[in-house]
């Protein structure tokens, strides 16, 4: 048989379903894939379980049911000073996965270079890739996560079509500062590129930390294609509905790629989240709050079993150091681990790196559980970490 897709053929499933799968196999705790155990707001629920018995049960329009392309310039107003016109600058989509291939599917042209910045969700490179574009991927460094300013800089080009980033930022949980946006704005305006720009945990950052969408920078309100996630924001992971905020000239080509990849989104998960976006700000401002103490009780527990623990600014993730541990194998080896004798599952943080010269010595924990699952995992680690106290975790240790 002729060979199939060289591309898909060469991608490995996900790391979130590989590491989902070892944590059933091995009755772990999942810490690993990035979804909260408990459910989102009841009213957005039932008003999505309302509208499924309402008679709108087909295609809802390609752009997006009305009240949530209403919803979501509200909400755009409301927390950014954005003003988009819901009828010609917002597109819902099914997740913020497929905005992100939507999106890049708008602009780039096979040849064309689109700058990633590394660490990065694994969908980008294979999308990129697959579009004939080429990756210019710029490197963040663990423990800070600062930009690289210069070889940021030197990644833009004559042929750099798009910057693709994330903030906050999976894994790292990383906040761009105003300071480093405006700088990535100044380089998009220099080569006259488009911006798309994965912010789907918008509204879960910590410690006062606030997230700035780099559509309300000066001069990038046409050059942005800003994403949001239901998933993330009302803690419904699995609804896999996401919207994208763009200029009107950019909704043509996006709208067309959407009608490419799914045509539509369900019309009753879309008029649960348009009542979700019009939420209070007790809401939004109780959902950071709950995440930020999950985040504390997870990073100190980890920190007192020997973790090096990186600060978080924003997201589910905590990244840690095990080298303190004294563990002499790589992330990889370690989740597998973790997971076969900790009964805890955490994902490698390799897996966010497109080449094997990777750091490989930092896991991922998820902390958007309940409280007694971030417990329970913690006593398992560190039940785990004693056990092997006279073995080989302590035989490099200190
Ligand atoms: N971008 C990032 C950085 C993510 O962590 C996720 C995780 N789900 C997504 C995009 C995808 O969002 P959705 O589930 O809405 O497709
Ligand atoms: N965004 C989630 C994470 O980083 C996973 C989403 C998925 O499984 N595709 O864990």
């Amino acid at each position: 048989m002729k060979p199939q897709n060289d591309l898909l053929s060469a991608t490995g499933t996900t790391i979130f379903t590989v590491m989902s799968a070892l944590a059933v196999q091995h009755g772990a705790i999942n810490l690993g894939q990035g979804f909260p155990d408990y459910d989102g707001p009841e009213d957005v629920i039932e008003a999505a379980a309302a509208a499924l018995k309402d008679g709108r049960n087909q295609y809802p329009p390609l752009t997006g049911v009305p009240e949530l392309r209403g919803a979501v310039a509200a909400h755009n107003r409301r927390f950014y000073g954005i003003e988009a016109d819901p009828n010609a600058e917002v597109i819902v989509t099914s997740g913020a996965t497929e905005a992100i291939t939507a999106c890049l599917m708008a602009v780039l042209n096979p040849g064309d270079e689109c700058v990633l910045i590394e660490p990065l969700y694994d969908t980008y490179l294979p999308v990129v890739r697959m579009l004939g574009a080429v990756p210019r991927l710029v490197r963040l460094s663990p423990p800070k996560w600062e930009l690289p300013r210069a070889e940021l800089a030197a990644a833009f080009g004559p042929k750099t079509k798009a910057i693709l980033f994330n903030t906050p930022m999976n894994p790292t949980g990383k906040v761009f500062t105003a300071a480093e946006l405006a700088f990535i704005a100044e380089l998009i305006a220099r080569h006259d590129c488009y911006a798309i720009c994965d912010e789907v945990y918008e509204h879960l950052t910590f410690d006062g930390w606030k997230h700035i969408p780099l559509m309300t920078l000066p001069g990038m309100r046409e050059r942005c294609m800003r994403i949001g996630s239901a998933g993330k924001t009302f803690s419904l992971t699995g609804w896999k509905v996401g919207y994208i905020t763009c200029d009107r000239s950019l909704t043509p080509n996006v709208a067309k790629a959407h009608q490419n990849l799914t045509f539509t989104t369900p019309p009753n998960l879309q008029r649960g989240v348009a009542v979700g976006l019009a939420k209070d700000d007790a809401y939004f401002e109780g959902l950071s709050t709950s995440l930020q103490a999950r985040r504390d009780r997870m990073a100190r527990g980890l920190a007192e079993l020997g973790f090096g623990v990186l600060p978080t600014q924003g997201s589910y993730f905590i990244t840690t150091d095990f080298r303190p541990l004294g563990f002499k194998g790589d992330d990889v080896a370690f989740c597998r681990l973790l997971t076969e004798e900790a009964k805890v599952t955490a994902i490698p943080v390799t897996a966010f790196y497109a080449s094997a010269d990777a750091p490989n010595h930092y896991a991922r924990f998820a902390f958007c559980k309940g409280e007694a699952v971030i417990d329970a995992a913690l006593e398992r680690l560190r039940n785990w970490v004693a056990s092997r106290g006279g073995r080989q975790l302590t035989a490099v240790a200190g």
